[in-house]
């Protein structure tokens, strides 16, 4: 470092303590990169890469950015998932000796960007941080633009999966420990898109990050806190507190409470249920339009939207919780006037929870506090509206919504209705709040006339007629009378210069009029900027009152919205109770009945309870509306469990502490796995962890693998869900393997189901409803048709069809052993025959076989794939 210019080495010893960032050094009106900090960013932002001379043999690469447009490169680069660190001169380059003092005055991570413009009004900014100890994972949650600070303890990575999709962090920080945990951090990261980083193990030391939790929220106990039992949530608390502080450098007043939670208060959803159900966005295009958010969001401001998407990703398993929600959803929905009245209310109401924190973190606008006090406005006539409304969660909500409107007076008072964009302009500070900013405008707009009036005030008192009042830049203002008046100068006048003709002088009084003058705006604009900022902090104050009330405007905003949706789409209010059953009448799916035109949607009964209906057997042909079924019963539960009303005649839910759901071929194929893997991964996920409280939609299992694996296992699976002692959860289970309709008679719980179909001479119709019983055929022929396989190979395909139909496959099968029994080798196999299976019968001899177990590749091979290569040799012994 020695051979470094001393500007380099400023550089340099800054960028080592903030290795993991990217440095933004402010030189003059540029912030610069250097090395390869330059060279990255060059790249991401397309900038050019040019040098400079740092002392060393080679010049440093670098690119810069101008300081009054940082912010939008800025953003580019931490919406990428950078950490950029800001880096300014701390003091005035024109009075500094030497090297100008610079500091590093905010770390802007994806996490903790505050910058409006890159948040989304409708969704929140979660930074999580995960602490990983072999006897429990402590997770915290936390949204800096809003204020909000979860945190709760799970014990697996599947617990710790489920939270980081329902929260969807944009960042998380955790521990070492957790890094080499096994959990599979890349995964996460590419599927995500997420920045996911260490840190340094003193942020996780279990008494100062405690102690960094009561210091915030000046309590003395972690029982205040109610954190008493989450002993790793709260190191996880206060490590993120610690990197809050660390990067913003600010006061994090906005973050007024902390909630701990247990999971077992809402449903598990796991991450391929959320998917595969498009709670919150669609499974394809990943977009909000197609989803259940999508069609129970009519709220007004994006505070309620944010609470509706968690109400979403959080069903409630308390009845009585439950039954609050559809309380205030029927009551609103009753008084639709009251109800349009307060959404009309509700309309202008801004985002509250992020202008506190922007109030707190100071660095709300004049603008911002016009908006809040807009909305502040509005709640009083909300207020009242809700006055006369009984439900206990309306009144409650009621309760809480404190009107502000001493925050309002105080706005309303002191800042002019259209202030500018900037703080240090002036323009700010309304007529009459102030006297000195009163005096101050006064005298900058009023200066002249003032002049002017002081001048023949001089005039009258001296006698001399044609006093003048001038200025220049030298002296200032001053009186000038020409010399044939000299005589009448009184005394109190001050000489300043002589001309040939003329003398000038001032007076005190002058001198105070011109201080005013020229003093007046840039003391107009500085106190303008103190009173502003002094207004902003005793709203900051109130940050707590503000909060809550945010809170209860967000709840009111979801609950009209519920009430709204149950009554345009004709929804009805669920009987929501423990006793086990499902019985939904004239059920329909949510959004696929939005999708579909004018009313086309068939509607379709489902009941499941604990005994005789526990799983129930779907058959029926491609296209029928299996799915659709599976996924509307599912979608019914989840909504009835959030407390909303749900499109069916009339329903009655058991509560499900989990739903799972299994459909499709998965997407997650970049994954680098098989289908059948990710299938039979996703079927054990399901098997180990569903209770005989779960509700599971199986779709198609087993249609990765050849028939007779796929059918066993998919036989099997039957039978253990259905069974009480081994699973015994409530399963719809759809299938295209018929054979597994024999299962009805056979095992207690199974019952049959198929989807009706009418045959039209060579065609089918659908008729989209779910009737008792095994579908008889499956229609592949008359679906690929209407899919518009050509019509040679579908003539092609009746035929060979016809065929096959003579002879029964269980006999075929047959048959074929028995040949191979006569070592014959079969060499005229069925067109149709599906080749997985048939080399299961081909001839070998022992030495072959022998030969063949030699070569496997054993420790390549997964226990899925051992298992299947085992039972093929024995099929062949
Ligand atoms: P399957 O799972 O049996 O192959 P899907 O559930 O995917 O069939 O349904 C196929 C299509 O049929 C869906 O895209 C939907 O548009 C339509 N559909 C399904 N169920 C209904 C219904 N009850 N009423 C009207 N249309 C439906």
């Amino acid at each position: 470092m020695a051979e470094l210019t001393p500007m380099m080495a400023q550089y340099m010893k800054t960028k080592e303590e903030y290795r993991d960032c990217i440095l933004f050094y402010r030189l003059g009106d540029f912030y610069e990169m250097f090395f390869d900090d330059a060279i990255t960013v060059s790249k991401e932002l397309e900038l050019t890469l040019t040098g400079k001379a740092c002392g060393l043999e080679e010049r440093a690469p670098m690119c810069g950015v101008p300081y009054h447009a940082a912010e939008s490169y800025l953003n580019r680069l931490v919406s990428k998932g950078y950490k950029v660190a800001i880096c300014e001169q701390v003091e005035d380059p024109k009075l500094s000796k030497g090297l100008v003092k610079r500091e590093v005055i905010r770390i802007v991570t994806p996490g903790t960007n505050l910058d409006a413009s890159m948040l989304d009004d409708g969704r929140n900014n979660f930074l999580m941080c995960i602490v990983y100890t072999t006897n429990s994972i402590g997770l915290s949650i936390a949204d800096i633009s809003t204020g909000e600070f979860y945190t709760t303890e799970v014990d697996t990575f599947r617990g710790i999966m489920d939270e980081i999709y329902k929260y969807a962090p944009s960042e998380i920080i955790c521990n070492d420990a957790f890094t080499v945990s096994g959990f599979d951090i890349t995964q996460i990261k590419e599927r995500l898109q997420i920045c996911i980083s260490p840190l340094d193990d003193w942020y996780f030391n279990d008494d100062t990050a405690t102690q960094t939790v009561l210091e915030h929220f000046r309590v003395k106990q972690l029982e205040g806190l109610g954190l008493s039992d989450f002993p790793v949530g709260t190191v996880a608390s206060g490590a993120l507190l610690t990197y809050l502080e660390q990067t913003q450098k600010n006061d994090l007043g906005q973050m007024t409470s902390i909630h701990p939670y247990r999971i077992g208060k809402f449903m598990i959803i796991d991450s391929f249920t959320r998917r595969n159900l498009e709670l919150i966005e669609t499974m394809r295009e990943k977009q909000k339009r197609g989803s259940l958010f999508w069609v129970l969001d009519k709220t007004k401001t994006a505070m309620g939207a944010r609470m509706l998407r968690s109400f979403i990703e959080q069903p409630l398993l308390n009845v009585e919780a439950i039954k609050q929600r559809q309380d205030a959803i029927e009551e609103l929905m009753k008084d639709m006037i009251s109800r349009e009245e307060i959404r009309e209310y509700l309309t202008p109401v801004y985002d509250l929870e992020r202008l506190i924190s922007r109030v707190t973190y100071q660095n709300a606008n004049p603008r911002d506090l016009i908006s809040f006090k807009t909305s502040l406005s509005m709640l009083p006539a909300i207020k009242t509206i809700l006055s006369e409304f009984h439900s206990d969660l309306l009144r409650n909500l009621n309760e809480q919504l404190d009107p502000l409107e001493d925050i309002h007076a105080l706005i309303e008072r002191s800042i002019v209705d259209e202030p500018p964009l900037l703080v240090r302009e002036g323009g700010i500070i309304k007529e009459g709040y102030h006297t000195e900013v009163d005096r101050l405008k006064t005298a900058k707009n009023e200066g002249t006339s003032w002049l002017a009036g002081l001048e023949e005030k001089e005039r009258e008192k001296t006698g001399i007629k044609n006093l003048k009042i001038k200025f220049n830049k030298v002296f200032g203002y001053y009186l000038e009378v020409t010399n044939s008046y000299k005589d009448l100068v009184p005394e109190y006048y001050m000489r300043k210069q002589t001309l040939t003709n003329a003398e000038r002088y001032i007076t005190p009084e002058l001198k105070e009029m011109e201080d005013t003058i020229l003093g007046a705006q840039d003391r107009l604009v500085g106190l303008e900027y103190d009173l502003f900022c002094e207004i902003r902090s005793s709203i900051a104050k109130e940050v707590v009152r503000i909060q809550q009330t945010a809170k209860a405007i967000a709840l009111l905003d979801v609950l009209c919205s519920l009430a709204q949706v149950a009554e345009q789409n004709n929804y009805c209010r669920p009987v929501v109770n423990e006793k086990g059953k499902i019985e939904i009448t004239k059920g329909r799916h949510p959004v696929v009945e939005k999708m579909i035109s004018n009313d086309l949607f068939i509607s379709n009964d489902t009941y499941l309870d604990h005994n005789k209906k526990r799983v129930a057997i779907i058959t029926g042909p491609n296209m029928a509306g299996k799915s659709t079924y599976m996924r509307q019963c599912a979608l019914i539960v989840l909504m009835a469990q959030i407390g909303s009303f749900v499109p069916a005649e009339k329903a009655k839910i058991g509560i499900v502490d989990r739903i799972f759901t299994r459909v499709g071929a998965s997407d997650d194929l970049s994954s680098g796995q098989s289908t059948f893997m990710v299938e039979m991964n996703e079927v054990a996920n399901i098997l180990r962890n569903a209770t005989s409280d779960s509700l599971l939609i199986l779709d198609e299992i087993g249609r990765g693998t050849s028939t007779f694996d796929g059918l066993s296992i998919a036989w099997a699976v039957v039978e253990h869900i259905s069974n009480p002692k081994l699973l015994g959860a409530k399963t719809l289970f759809a299938t295209h393997y018929h054979e597994l309709t024999e299962l009805e008679g056979k095992l207690d719980n199974v019952t049959n189901y198929c989807v009706a179909v009418k045959e039209n001479g060579d065609d089918i119709v659908f008729l989209r409803k779910i009737v008792p019983g095994g579908a008889d055929k499956s229609y592949g022929i008359q679906v690929a048709k209407l899919a518009g396989v050509p019509d040679g190979v579908i003539e092609r395909a009746k035929q060979i069809a016809g065929e096959l139909a003579t002879q029964d496959i269980t006999e075929r099968v047959k048959a074929i052993a028995e040949e191979n029994g006569k070592k014959e080798t079969k060499k005229n196999v069925p067109d149709a025959m599906d080749m997985a299976q048939i080399s299961l019968f081909d001839v070998m001899n022992d030495d072959d076989i022998l030969e063949e177990i030699k070569e496997l590749e054993i420790g390549n091979m997964t226990p899925v794939d051992a298992l299947n290569k085992l039972y093929e040799i024995q099929c062949k012994i």
